[in-house]
């Protein structure tokens, strides 16, 4: 039970590209400072689920709501003004970083809230500089993208998303495209924004961060969530046939 409102609530929504049936039925619900990790087999649907939550992609069918406010009614994306102000509110993170290449890192953090929050230039340096030190990259904030590591890069990804100062953080396999090695300092990152409190959907194939971090771990397979639970549920009495061969494969 809880009394405080969902920070997102997704009912029932479906999605399909042509006819290809992509989301089905998939609902779900985080509580503030829940974080929900989604697991599954690639081409499930997780990345559009997510996508789904700021509106990268409209499911046809459905409704999505952000801290109560509508985002998605019934197949229908809210007017381009409310959804540019409830967007602010779902920070994303993805596997390829998107970097502005041409902007040093205090700029890549910064641009957002100047240009979104009209913040002052000095205000959203001030910001982004706590934000740098936080996610370990104090010393880097004038240098450009190029002449970081994979996971220098997608530490400033997640210091520039925590700067329009969201109420939910979506993570799309931030750590997939990184050397083994630099795995480490990203879910360092987010573990300790979890510890902090933030609310955060994580898709992710590191097995090890779920167990340790998740509150729930549902776990997708064509285009439907197929199972729920704490960690140790799901990974240590698995009930659907179709999660124990994916963990399976996975472990
Ligand atoms: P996952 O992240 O679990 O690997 P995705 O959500 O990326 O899965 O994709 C689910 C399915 O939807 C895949 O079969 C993928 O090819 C298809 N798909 C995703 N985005 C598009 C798109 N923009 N147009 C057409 N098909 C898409
Ligand atoms: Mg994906």
């Amino acid at each position: 039970m809880s009394l405080s409102k969902p920070i997102v609530e997704v009912r029932h929504i479906g999605k399909s590209f042509g006819a290809h049936r992509v989301l089905n039925d998939v609902s779900l619900s985080v509580q503030p400072s829940q974080v929900v990790v989604i697991i599954g087999p690639s081409g499930s649907g997780k990345s559009t689920l997510l996508r789904c939550c700021n509106a990268l992609e409209v499911p046809q069918e459905g409704s999505i709501t952000i801290c109560g406010a509508d985002l998605v009614k019934e197949g229908r994306l809210i007017p381009d003004k409310e959804l540019n102000a409830l967007r602010m509110q779902v920070g994303m993170v993805f596997q390829s970083f998107n970097l502005f290449p041409h902007l040093t890192v205090i700029e890549n953090v910064t641009v957002g809230p100047r240009q979104l929050r009209k913040m002052s230039k000095a205000d959203a340096d001030a910001l982004a500089r706590d934000l740098l030190a936080k996610v370990g990259l104090a010393q880097k904030a004038e240098a450009y993208p190029s002449t970081l590591s994979g996971g220098q890069k997608q530490r400033v990804a997640i210091a520039r998303a925590l700067a329009m100062q969201p109420r939910v953080m979506l993570f799309d396999e931030p750590t997939s495209a990184l050397d083994p090695e630099l795995v480490g300092e990203v879910l360092q990152v987010m573990k300790a924004l979890a510890r902090e409190g933030m609310t955060m959907i994580v898709v992710t194939h590191e097995m090890g961060f779920a167990r340790e971090v998740a509150d729930v771990v549902m776990v997708m397979d064509a285009g439907r969530i197929i199972e729920a639970g704490p960690p140790e549920q799901v990974f240590g009495n698995p009930q659907n046939p179709r999660t124990r061969s994916f963990l399976q494969a996975v472990l």
